[in-house]
């Protein structure tokens, strides 16, 4: 375990999420969030956690998380996970990620081979639990966090990591830009459940005092290796921004909005050469793969709005990444394509194909996309729009995006509001893509739902605590979580309730369905005339 240092001592929220059971199944021990339902049954969600919800764990975020993965690591070659699986091996992390996913190991292994799917697992980060991002799977959720130089502390962003992990994140970025990187950075590691992404870029810009023109080869490659010896699982890396695409950026409205795009464009401009990201991307390779860290390959000349989106530059160094992963796959070494950014709904399904066809369907990560500029302030639903969307035609992560966008450094409870915007965008996706197992949650929560069990329908909620506290803004009375209506509509126009009753009306009578609709309707609407046929009633007659 990597001494931390003492100068900080964060402290977490820890505890079950409320009317959840953290359970672990299997002799690999995976976690799930398990929800007891009132009428005796229970049903298990996929759960990001890690410890801080177990409440029999005990958490020391100075010890830093146990290491499930420590023994599998130290009892096998050290490969990557491409490797082993294009050797036929299926490794623990996949037999863990299979289990999670409720599909064969052997499935996993073959689409971690092709290149479809990625396990983001550097040897050197055993704390975390495995998982797995292709399009074949559950779509997954990143939440990026990091200090800049302007606000935020150690202390605050391992707490927003864990606040990040509890609603839902399955991966975390660390894109701290400010002082302290590599301290910051630990604390995150080796506390964290999830993978940790970084772009190693920003800190070697802090290292030559935040000049790009001053940036190296050899800069960068000693940062790369500080963060792959820590334990960083995946990099974004902005190799395909090379100099002959920079002027395809000079009529766009907002020129080029990715930092680590700007950075490179920066240097190879001041230099007049290709980027050393690109001309020694084979050497970068070696170094991942002695790691097992994957790539995310930066999509720097992304657009950072409506007007400039699906154009030449952005395409260009599409392109470009496409001829990298397979240099990547050559070296065995696993590979994400970061994708935009800014694309009007109708311009969606154009990168999805594009990335599918250059990239040989690498699994595509990206951020949102944002439908439309006008909303600041509300970029978490702008971007959760085109994420839905993006999502279903085959992007295997969706980057959030929090309400602060554009505007300022997100803060805890604006994770929380990303987080759970892009876990509603995934899972929506999911339900769409038909992945085994989504709609039966849809179809246990609107049971509970239907069946007025309002406990249940909380509990097996994304954010059960807002739930209730709506509920019982209105209706804070216990016998309202039994009740058969809610504030809403109220006792009297409760349309649950009212089919509820056709359907005892129809038992009673012996009648069939359409029948007893069309007697419950008739029933209903003598009593409608009977309130002197007023649409809102009261809801203190109850
Ligand atoms: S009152 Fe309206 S909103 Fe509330 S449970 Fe009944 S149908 Fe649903």
């Amino acid at each position: 375990m990597t001494t931390i240092g003492n100068s900080v001592r964060p402290s977490v929220t820890t505890g079950p999420i409320s009317g959840s059971e953290k359970i672990h199944r299997g002799e690999l021990g995976v976690p799930a969030r398990r929800v007891h339902l009132t009428n005796g049954e229970h049903f298990d969600l996929y759960d990001t956690s890690g410890p801080y919800t177990d409440g029999s764990a005990t958490i020391d975020v100075q010890a830093g998380l146990p290491a499930p993965r420590r023994d599998w690591i130290a009892g096998r070659e050290p490969l990557t996970q491409l490797a082993h699986a294009r050797a036929g091996t299926v490794t623990e992390e996949m037999r863990y990620v299979a289990v999670r996913e409720g599909v064969d190991p052997e499935f996993v292994r073959a689409e971690v081979a092709r290149g479809r799917a990625v396990i983001p697992a550097n040897r050197r980060h055993p704390e975390s639990e495995p998982m797995i991002i292709g399009k074949k799977f559950l779509v997954k959720v990143n939440a990026n966090i990091g200090n800049s130089a302007v606000t935020s502390s150690i202390e605050e962003e391992v707490e927003k990591l864990v606040w990040a992990t509890r609603w839902g994140a399955d991966t975390v970025m660390d894109l701290s830009t400010g002082k302290n990187i590599h301290e910051t950075r630990e604390w995150i590691l080796r506390n964290s459940p999830v993978p940790i992404g970084t772009v190693p870029l920003y800190q070697a810009l802090e290292k030559v005092n935040g000049d790009p023109t001053a940036l190296s080869w050899e800069v960068y490659r000693d940062t790369v290796i500080e963060q792959c010896e820590q334990g960083v699982d995946y990099m974004t890396v902005h190799a395909g921004v090379l100099l002959r695409y920079v002027p395809l950026t000079a009529q766009r409205i907002t020129g080029i909005v990715s930092r680590g795009g700007s950075i490179m464009a920066a240097w190879c401009l001041a230099h007049h050469q290709e980027s050393f990201l690109y001309t020694h991307f084979a050497e970068l390779c070696e170094i991942l793969r002695s790691y097992d860290v994957t790539f995310s390959l930066g999509d720097g000349l992304r657009p950072g709005c409506i007007a400039d989106a699906n154009d030449a530059a952005q395409f260009a160094e599409l392109r470009t990444l496409g001829e990298l992963t397979k240099i990547a796959w050559e070296h065995d070494v696993q590979v994400m394509i970061e994708g935009p950014g800014h694309v009007p709904m109708h311009k969606i399904a154009e990168n999805v194909r594009l990335e599918e066809e250059l990239c040989g369907e690498a699994p595509f990560y990206t951020l949102g996309p944002l439908a439309t500029d006008v909303a600041p302030a509300y970029d978490h639903i702008t971007s959760a729009i085109g994420a839905a969307q993006i999502g279903w035609l085959g992007t295997a992560m969706l980057c959030y995006v929090t309400p602060k966008e554009h505007l300022g450094l997100p803060d805890r409870d604006d994770v929380k509001t990303g987080v759970i915007t892009y876990k509603i965008a995934a899972h929506a996706a999911d339900l769409a893509k038909g992945h085994p197992g989504a709609q039966a949650w849809d179809d246990t929560l609107s049971k509970a739902r239907f069946e007025f069990r309002w406990e249940d329908q909380f509990n097996l909620s994304l954010d059960p605590d807002t739930a209730r506290s709506f509920h019982d803004e209105t209706l804070p009375a216990e016998p309202a979580k039994t009740a058969h209506f809610c504030s809403m509509c109220g006792p009297k126009f409760c349309s649950m309730r009212i089919t509820a009753d056709i359907r005892a009306y129809a038992e009673e009578k012996g009648l069939t369905s359409i029948e007893a609709v069309e007697a419950g309707l008739a029933e209903m609407s003598e009593t409608f005339k009977a309130h002197d046929s007023k649409v809102y009633l009261p809801i203190t007659e109850a």
